[in-house]
């Protein structure tokens, strides 16, 4: 491709609205323009990145089986309203009438168009499993687009849906989808997580979510420095202590801490580490034989959080979480908020395996303005049960057995989900198995966000100057600089020669033979972020060597003219 006639419009400014630096650098390389709230156009230098990672993904979902189709945005209600979701997707679902005032959605997602088909089409389990897709564009109401064409409300998904006899049939296509979205993000030189997103305790995953690791993600990843374990942060797990608790070495001591509620103050007053002090949070717990919710004690360690989630899944303890009021702790127990401890406590008492591992800690001491010191188990007071309440933190050993927890910020780019029979219920879509019965497909669905993903790849490979793009998403592989190019011969006449070879050793390759000061030439390649760039000028011409200079090591070497094909043809052939 030749600048000259290639849209390079590339901006020195940062935007003002543009929070995070992928959509800072889209808009400054002239990837993306606005149109309205999360809608963009793809102007052609992002398009050819938009069309390289749908390549990838392309060739992988072929390879995994698929076949790809293409099914319409426009969805009619009344499918909507077989599987249920016209009532129960929300504001995110654009609805709209055709002149005749039927109701339809732009499609956020496919699931309904594709059990319509299959139900339509298949009717004998030899006719599965199968696996289809489609590269379309979605459109989500979303209630806070932001971060460019990261949360867009118009965006290209990848999404895939597979139908089977029954659960083992699912199962191997879900593992074959989990392998192909390994071969897809790491061929696209991205590094990412497939994340638990459900808590995987029963029969294996049956969703997992794939997470660009990125400081600009929504969500916090929490994995394992030496294994694959990866969990949302809100799911991962820690094990109950190995590790005997300390000996006691203090005697109880109850000690005035004036006003003193909370942990950062009493830790404070008493000159102790937050680690040492044992927070009590009191809840309501699960209706009991007389009708009343009886309150529940959560221990935590003063540095630790607690997780919801985790509560609320205890027996004794009530879902949604709810915290004790203030006025009935005042008036059952006698007691302020802010100086409840074990110690003498008469209710049940959840306690986090950090805490059972404690020896002479601080405690509310269940009177007003004290706390107890050198407080210690079965000495001083017990648990009711010792389970995972709180968030992990970095540190903690994985709960896979295997090496320590990293937590980091993630993008999701990809979701594989056993559906189940869900929609094949909701909406008859029945088949006849083998001895002849009639039963509903077993379904999954596999997601990838095909914009997103380069954004994500933006926020993990930039630098100060610009984009640092991985080779496979990179909208050109390499940049030839010709210095004086309109008014040099000798440079125009070598350019144009090496611009052909190397198109025909299929490499792509833009030609800057735009009439600009040779630093806009090299500001704009680094801004774009092209990984390779030759400058040919006369001088090196003359001297048989032209200058190399790779955008991701910024190493500049000299190579002989004569061996320019051959050198450019090694890299491209390690890398391919
Ligand atoms: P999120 O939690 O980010 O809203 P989701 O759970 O709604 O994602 P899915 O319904 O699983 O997403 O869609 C599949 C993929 O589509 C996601 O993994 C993500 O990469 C992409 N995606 C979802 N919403 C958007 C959006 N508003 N803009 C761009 N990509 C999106
Ligand atoms: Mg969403």
């Amino acid at each position: 491709m030749r600048a000259s006639h290639f849209l390079i419009a590339t901006q020195k400014e940062s935007p003002a609205d543009a929070e995070i630096i992928s959509h800072q650098l889209m808009l400054r390389t002239g990837m993306i323009r606005k149109l309205a709230a999360g809608l963009y156009t793809w102007l052609p230098l992002g398009l050819r990145c938009l069309r390289k990672v749908e390549q990838v993904v392309r060739q992988e979902m072929d390879a995994a089986g698929a076949q790809e189709l293409l099914m319409p945005a426009i969805q009619p209600a009344e499918l909507w309203q077989e599987s249920g979701r016209w009532n129960d997707y929300g504001l995110e679902l654009l609805r709209l009438q055709d002149r005749h005032l039927r109701d339809f959605c732009v499609g956020p997602t496919h699931e309904e168009v594709i059990t319509a088909l299959a139900r339509r089409e298949f009717s004998s389990y030899k006719q599965l499993p199968i696996n289809f897709y489609q590269i379309q564009t979605k459109f989500r109401d979303e209630v806070r687009p932001r971060f460019g064409i990261m949360r867009a409300r118009e965006f290209i998904m990848k999404d895939a849906y597979s139908f089977h006899i029954d659960q083992p049939s699912l199962q191997q296509t879900y593992i074959a989808m989990h392998q192909a979205y390994t071969n897809i993000f790491t061929r696209l030189g991205l590094e990412f997580r497939a994340v638990n997103a459900d808590s995987g305790s029963i029969g294996g995953n049956t969703s997992q979510e794939f997470h660009v690791l990125a400081s600009a993600g929504e969500d916090d990843i929490a994995f394992s420095d030496n294994s694959d374990y990866a969990a949302n942060v809100e799911l991962a797990t820690t094990l109950a202590p190995n590790q005997h608790r300390t000996v006691p070495t203090q005697t109880l001591q109850k000690v005035h801490t004036p006003s003193h509620k909370t942990i950062d103050a009493v830790s404070q007053f008493l000159a102790l580490p937050r680690s040492q002090c044992v927070k009590t949070i009191l809840v309501l717990g699960v209706v009991d034989e007389h009708g009343q919710q009886p309150l529940v004690a959560l221990l935590l360690r003063g540095d630790h959080h607690l997780n919801k989630l985790k509560a609320e899944k205890h027996p004794l303890v009530a879902s949604p979480l709810t915290l004790a009021p203030e006025q009935r702790i005042r008036q059952e127990m006698d007691l302020e908020p802010g100086f409840i401890g074990p110690v003498g406590l008469k209710i049940s008492i959840l306690a986090d395996f950090a805490v059972t591992t404690l020896a002479d800690f601080t405690c509310g001491a269940n009177s007003i303005d004290h706390h107890y010191i050198g407080t210690n188990w079965e000495r001083d007071c017990s648990y009711t049960e010792a389970i995972d309440l709180r968030y992990v933190v970095n540190g903690d050993p994985s709960p896979c057995g295997q090496g320590q927890l990293v937590i980091k910020r993630g993008i999701e780019v990809g979701h594989i989900f056993q559906l189940g029979d869900k929609y094949a219920r909701a909406m008859n879509a029945n088949i006849l198995n083998e001895h002849g019965q009639k039963q509903a497909m077993w379904m999954g669905c596999y997601g990838i966000g095909i914009s997103r993903i380069v954004a994500a790849a933006i926020e993990q490979n930039h630098d100060a100057k610009g984009i640092v793009w991985p080779i496979a998403i990179a909208p050109f592989e390499l940049i030839l600089v010709p210095l004086n190019y309109d008014k040099s011969y000798p440079v125009k006449h070598y350019t144009d020669k090496l611009y052909d070879d190397l198109q025909a050793q299929g490499i792509d390759v833009l030609l800057d033979d735009r009439s600009v000061r040779a630093g806009v030439k090299f500001n704009d390649a680094e801004l774009i972020g092209i990984p390779h760039r030759i400058v040919i000028g006369d001088h090196g011409i003359k001297a048989e060597v032209l200058e190399y200079h790779n955008r991701n090591t910024l190493a500049s070497q000299d190579i002989p003219t004569a061996q320019v094909l051959d050198f450019i043809k090694k890299i491209f052939t390690k890398i391919v």
